[in-house]
């Protein structure tokens, strides 16, 4: 048999293409302007593309290119394959209409929950086990893509995600008996069918990623996690064909699962050494030296996939040295599914900048030239090694990173916690905000319409001027405010209309932060999303959204609120240095926005939102690390609004997510007003809100359907959070901004939502007007 490739990647390659064909793709089938055949077409010669790209950087050994493609999820192509979803799959692909109906849903069933891939912004569609499921082999999609690519003369490496983080991932259906990792055996014995058949065509190695044993779960110990892999493996590595087995285990550092992974059989094991994860375990290296037996080949992942820098080359073949072994392949730390293909086609970044970056193909390089290194030593790849050196050199000294006013300012933070005065003092003071009882807001945008999109692209491309740009945005805010008016909301905001994307907008206001033209990364399914690259300390060079909302303020007599998002969710947005803590960049994205308060205070705006929907996001997979997590996001939050006066409102915005874990945090961020995220659940975040003290908004009207809900639904929910939440402190407001809506559906459910309010308040009023005596 093969012996591992020196190099290779992890797993998945952006697979949405690097003109983002798969979404065009995609959306032309959903919008029937393709057919299924045409489809089939055009993904096949996206793969064959991939391979063949992938070759040309250097990945020229049989097994070295992963078969990662998949039409939407590879969780759920994995939950196919094995039967963890019942299928009537009898081609060589899936059943695209079931396919994406588990995907997407249709009118008569929902879709698959989904929800985010351990600690990134990818978006994975959670796998529901009924107890009737009988797992079964249908490697047929995957066999196709192998004897595809073999066809074309690549002998790629087919990769699934493993049985334990599948069934770690997967839910039970309502109603379902057995937890999901109870069927771990059963599972098992069907990973074994799908392996011989891979066996049966002649696949020699294949990959099992198993993210699930580097991340600290909510119901499952490490002890169990490793106790359930070294049982899994021990069946997979005793079946009698099957190719030689990779497990990966991506996104931080084994603890128990790595004696029970290096133990169980397996002929090779990825680990993830990027620069993040040895910053915050420097025993890794010596544990692997220590518990990985010279029989299993070992694949480093020294470059790390997840970030955008130029890799230390040098700092990564050390690495690969005091792993103090022969048997050593070179690989990246995850899966590039996180980063965009080729800094090349950024023809707009200044030099400096992109020179120190790194995307999918750069990164394929990189760990071609460490392999290469090793076998022949540095002088083979002089060019990559002297780009690297010099990226990190140019960046330590470049004054466009560094900035001294700005580290000056936050090192004067020293430990200031950021609170504002007493909270009841806050309330006394905003008593003057005149806020009436159960008061109305949104969440801060309005459609985006499709004029104030073709405005946006006018104005980048340079059709219309600065002047007529702003003339179309102010007709658009004009608009928002009147219909709010009509509507009857109380607290008005301005819509956005001016915001591409709400961490992006702040990105290419600030200095420390590049933006890109094509650094698309796919978030789910066809939806991309384009992180701002955080390279530098961060300053605001003049006011970002004073004049939108002052503009706004002077078209009505009511309060406006302003409108920014929060440093955490910049953050969790983007790509982040490698050069600073986090924590860093925090406190200087934080002290910028401080100055946007400061002056919208100024400009008399008396209500400010800073929205936080990225705070969950960013939490630590590994419990140890979450305190230290919480602290500086929760206290980088305070200094937005630290300085700001006590009749300031502040309000703060919360969504996709569990709240349960970090509902302590919540608290501590001490907003005056929080809207949260409810209407989905059923208010059932407001349990664990009821000892919240200050004001809280749980989100009635659920923004990510096109339902309109109903005034008496409404009526129920709000009546619902009233249960919990004394009236005095309830506001009424969407789950989540209204820009992917149309506005027909808005402007009706959002009619119904002061309905409703009224309705509930005329309900109340002889209760009220008793409180009051
Ligand atoms: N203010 C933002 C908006 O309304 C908040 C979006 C979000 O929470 N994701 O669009
Ligand atoms: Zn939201």
């Amino acid at each position: 048999m093969t012996a591992f490739p020196a190099a290779t990647i992890t797993g998945y390659y952006p697979r949405i293409g690097p003109h983002r064909e798969l979404k065009r793709a995609l959306e032309s089938l959903w919008a029937s302007r393709i057919d299924a055949e045409e489809f089939s077409r055009s993904v096949r010669s996206l793969r064959l593309d991939t391979y063949h790209r992938l070759r040309e950087l250097g990945l020229t050994e049989d097994w070295a290119i992963p078969a990662s493609y998949s039409h939407y999820d590879h969780v759920l192509d994995t939950a196919l394959t094995v039967g963890l979803i019942a299928s009537t799959t009898s081609g060589t692909d899936f059943d695209l209409g079931e396919y994406f109906a588990l995907a997407r849903g249709t009118t008569h069933r929902p879709p698959l929950e989904m929800t985010k891939w351990f600690d990134t912004n990818y978006h994975y569609l959670v796998p529901e086990i009924e107890d009737s499921t009988r797992f079964r082999a249908r490697p047929q999609h995957l066999l196709s893509i192998v004897a595809e690519a073999k066809a074309a003369g690549h002998l790629v490496r087919p990769v699934l995600v493993g049985p334990v983080t599948l069934l770690a991932l997967a839910k039970s259906a309502p109603g379902t008996a057995t937890s999901p990792l109870a069927r771990l055996d059963e599972l098992t014995t069907v990973y074994v069918d799908v392996l011989a058949a891979l066996a049966a065509a002649g696949v020699e190695w294949v990959q099992l990623d198993e993210p699930a044993l580097v991340a600290d779960s909510a119901d499952l110990s490490d002890e169990q996690l490793a106790e359930a892999a070294a049982v899994a493996y021990a069946s997979l590595t005793a079946a009698r064909t099957r190719p030689q087995i990779v497990v990966t285990a991506p996104y931080g550092t084994l603890r128990a699962g790595l004696p029970a992974l290096a133990g169980s059989g397996v002929e090779a094991l990825s680990v993830d050494l990027s620069a993040a994860t040895r910053a915050f375990d420097p025993e890794y290296v010596q544990r692997l030296r220590d518990q990985v037996p010279a029989s299993v080949h070992l694949v480093a992942g020294v470059v790390d996939g997840r970030g955008i820098w130029v890799d230390d080359l040098d700092a990564s073949l050390t690495v690969l040295t005091e792993l103090g072994r022969e048997s050593l392949s070179v690989s990246t730390s995850t899966t590039l599914l996180h980063v965009p293909h080729t800094v090349a086609g950024e023809t707009k970044l200044p030099v400096d900048v992109a020179s120190w970056l790194s995307f999918a193909e750069e990164k394929v390089v990189e760990v071609e030239a460490l392999a290469a290194a090793r076998a022949h030593g540095r002088d083979v790849r002089p060019a990559v090694f002297a780009r690297a050196k010099r990226a990190k050199r140019t960046r330590a000294e470049s004054s466009r990173v560094h900035n001294p006013e700005v580290t000056a300012r936050t090192a004067a933070l020293g430990g200031r916690d950021g609170r504002r005065c007493d909270a009841e003092v806050r309330r006394q003071a905003q008593l003057a905000l005149d806020i009436p009882r159960l008061p109305t807001t949104t969440i801060g945008s309005f459609p985006q319409t499709a004029e104030v999109r073709r405005a946006r692209a006018d104005h980048r491309a340079g059709r219309i001027d600065a002047a007529a740009y702003e003339q179309a945005m102010k007709a658009e805010i004009d608009r928002v405010v009147r219909l709010q008016e009509d509507l009857g909301f109380d607290v008005i905001v301005h819509g956005e209309p001016e915001r591409n994307d709400m961490v992006q907008y702040f990105a290419e206001n600030l200095d420390g932060f590049a933006t890109t033209e094509g650094g698309w990364v796919q978030s789910y399914g066809s939806r991309c999303t384009r992180p701002p690259i955080l390279f530098g300390d961060v300053s605001r060079p003049e006011p970002i959204t004073v004049d939108w909302s002052t503009y706004a303020a002077t078209r009505t007599t009511r309060s406006v609120k302003g409108m920014l998002t929060g440093p955490v969710t910049i953050l969790a947005w983007s790509f982040t240095r490698d050069d600073v803590p986090l924590a860093e960049s925090a406190d200087q994205i934080a002290l910028a926005l401080a100055d946007e308060v400061r002056d919208l205070e100024a400009a008399g705006i008396g209500i400010i939102q800073v929205d936080e929907p990225a705070l969950r996001e960013l939490l630590p997979l590994r419990e140890a690390q979450r305190p230290a997590y919480l602290d500086w996001s929760v206290r980088a939050f305070r200094l937005v609004s630290a300085q700001a006066a006590p009749g300031t409102q502040i309000h703060t915005h919360l969504c996709y997510s569990e709240f349960g874990q970090i509902i302590d945090a919540i608290g501590a961020l001490d907003a005056d007003v929080t809207s949260i995220e409810a209407a989905r659940s059923r208010m059932e975040v407001l349990s664990d809100l009821a000892e919240f003290s200050r004001g809280i908004g749980p989100g009635v009207y659920d923004i990510h359907s096109p339902r309109v809900p109903s005034v008496a639904e409404l009526v129920e929910l709000i009546e619902a959070a009233l249960s919990i939440v004394p009236d005095d402190r309830l506001w009424i407001n969407p789950d989540c901004g209204l820009k992917t809506r149309g506005y027909a559906e808005v402007t009706a459910a959002l009619a119904n939502l002061v309905t409703a309010r009224d309705a509930v308040l005329a309900a109340r009023a002889p209760a009220l007007i008793d409180s009051l005596r």
